[in-house]
């Protein structure tokens, strides 16, 4: 089966994409049009367009996210020096893919707050 979202083409392999992690449940892949040294999307394996779209169940894997970024950020060397995880919910803040993401981005310094 071919998939119409992009980040689901990524995770089932249908799309190329430098990836960096990927269990059962969560893929990492850098940003094709990164915003700093180190920028790498963390993504669910399943479809979930947002996260408004999340539910009580999905607590478990949405909180491994975040453990998956701290340990990608460990091995991207960027841990001691900081870092930062966003993601964007909705047009108003610029999210322009359909499959929920968070960024990890690193390796300079970053502007607070953002634009
Ligand atoms: P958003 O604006 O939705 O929060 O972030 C979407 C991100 O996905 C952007 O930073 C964009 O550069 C990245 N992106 C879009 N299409 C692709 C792709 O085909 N491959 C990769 N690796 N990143 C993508
Ligand atoms: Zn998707």
């Amino acid at each position: 089966m071919t998939h119409s979202c992009i980040f689901c083409r990524i995770v089932h392999g249908e799309a190329p994409a430098a990836i960096v992690y990927a269990d059962g449940a969560i893929t990492a892949f850098r940003d094709i049009n990164p915003q700093a040294p180190i920028h790498i999307l963390i993504v669910p394996n399943e479809h979930v367009p947002a996260v408004d779209a999340l539910e009580a169940d999905d607590a478990e894997w949405v909180g491994r996210l975040l453990i998956v970024a701290r340990e990608i950020a460990r091995a991207e060397g960027v841990a001691a020096d900081g870092y930062r995880l966003v993601i964007n919910n909705g047009a108003q803040a610029g999210q322009s893919v359909a499959h929920l993401h968070l960024h990890l981005l690193g390796g300079r310094r970053l502007r607070w707050p953002p634009g």
